[in-house]
């Protein structure tokens, strides 16, 4: 029977058994612990896990856990409905605040999850002129729009080639023209904006890449952005609580000021060991995206123990920065170390290391021998990263050892051996 002569499910099916067979369908183990912490419970013994992005060792912090147990107690498991009908509650207000503070912007708008903040935002940006001309019909007052100089009205996205899948699928759902730029490569970028006819650009970048590990060129970004009058988003979902001086993320890393973006991303997931993300920037960009940003208008808010347990773990964040400063020697060490072995890690320079192994059945192969080994480290590939670039994403937290970290190079020394990695 042709292909075509297949039923969709038929065809769903046949791929799914396609991929099983190669060896190449995630086998991920059901762990019976807790996710966040160095050493997990799989099948029976302990595993060493590196993959987990509870960087600061915060998730299972007993301050943070009864921040949330009080407020499960005195709030319920859920929140009853989105912020703009029953659920908008005092903890997840503060919790906004907080994090607009700790980013040094002026408010910060919060959503279930990072991926419903970027997929929510970056479209939105793109309705200002609609809602605009709507608010002039029904509110009867005009504003000037010029698009002088030979642009035309709409939109123009220039988008990082590495940026997260949720960018990506924000920009998919943006009405926009879009540009993806050459990862890092602000000459290519400058000649984008430069012939754009577009009246209104829009940059966006991840902060930390989080499949490679490596920082984006913050002040050329901005820079490019305040001479094209472009607006600036960095996803700092991997930055913020990490890097910097005191932990603010890619800004305070770069030593440049929270007012050289309109938009600082960012999640809970990852520094502060919690779940949601936010988005913060000028008081007004913030009240125009509660107004229009559909991913917090038609969907419920975080849980109210979880925002009261992310508060009270950037309140720790910010106290305990050997918390950070530990995850960074970890990972310094371990890529120092890595990299001796001759493996390539990308050019990365944060937390998270990424090893490449190039083919995905060898990546998927690197996997179950540590697996073996009694080390969960699972391998990124296509279309986490590009065909033929898969790698192991290890992420160095403040809750490995030293010890732990070595016997992980012992065994990735072992494995390139035995699989001839290296030549
Ligand atoms: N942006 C980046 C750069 C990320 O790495 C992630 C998560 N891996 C997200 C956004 C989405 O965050 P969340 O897990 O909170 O949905």
């Amino acid at each position: 029977m042709s292909d075509v002569d297949q039923s969709p499910a038929e065809r769903v099916k046949n791929l799914v058994r396609l991929v099983k067979d190669s060896g190449l369908y995630p086998n991920n183990p059901i762990v019976n612990s807790a996710t966040t912490e160095p050493v997990i419970w799989v099948g029976g013994r302990d595993h060493l896990l590196f993959c987990s992005n509870n960087l600061l060792g915060l998730s299972n912090h007993p301050k943070v856990k009864e921040a949330a147990a009080k407020a499960l107690d005195r709030y319920g498991l859920g929140s009853g409905g989105s912020r703009q009908m029953a659920a908008n509650i005092d903890v997840h207000r503060a919790l906004e605040q907080r994090i607009a503070e700790f980013v040094g912007q002026e408010d910060a708008i919060c959503f279930a999850a990072g991926y419903m903040a970027n997929v929510g935002v970056v479209p939105t940006l793109m309705k200002v002129d609609l809602l605009q001309s709507i608010a002039e019909v029904h509110l009867g007052h005009s504003s000037a729009r010029s698009t002088g100089n030979g642009e035309t009205p709409g939109w123009e996205i220039f988008s990082e080639e590495l940026n997260h899948a949720s960018i990506v699928d924000g920009v998919r759902l943006a009405q926009a023209d879009v540009s993806k730029y050459p990862h890092k490569d602000m000459k290519h970028l400058a000649t984008c904006l430069t012939k754009s006819k577009k009246a209104s650009k829009f940059i966006v970048s991840d902060g930390v890449f989080s499949m490679d590990g490596d920082i984006a060129p913050i002040p050329q970004l901005a820079d490019l952005a305040a001479a094209h009058k472009a607006l600036l988003m960095i996803d700092d979902a991997h930055g913020v609580g990490m890097l910097g001086a005191n932990g603010r993320g890619s800004l305070e890393h770069h030593d440049i000021p929270s007012s050289a973006v309109d938009l600082q991303m960012g999640t809970f997931t990852k520094a502060f060991g919690g779940v949601g993300g936010y988005v913060a920037g000028d008081q007004e960009i913030i009240d125009f995206l509660r107004i229009s940003a559909r991913t917090y208008i038609f969907s419920a808010p975080l849980p109210p123990s979880i925002a009261a347990g992310v508060a009270e773990a950037i309140d720790i964040a910010e106290r305990e920065p050997w918390r950070r400063e530990k995850a960074m020697e970890n990972a310094f060490y371990f890529r120092r170390e890595v990299e001796a072995l001759g493996f390539d890690t990308l050019g990365s320079e944060a937390h998270i290391v990424p090893v490449l192994i190039g083919n995905e059945l060898a990546a998927a192969e690197v996997t179950n021998q540590l697996r073996h080994r009694g080390i969960v480290a699972p391998h990124a590939r296509y279309p986490a990263v590009a065909l033929g670039r898969a790698r192991i994403r290890f992420v160095m937290t403040c809750q490995h050892e030293r010890e732990q970290i070595d016997f992980l190079l012992g065994c990735l020394a072992e494995i390139r051996d035995n699989l001839k990695l290296h030549g």
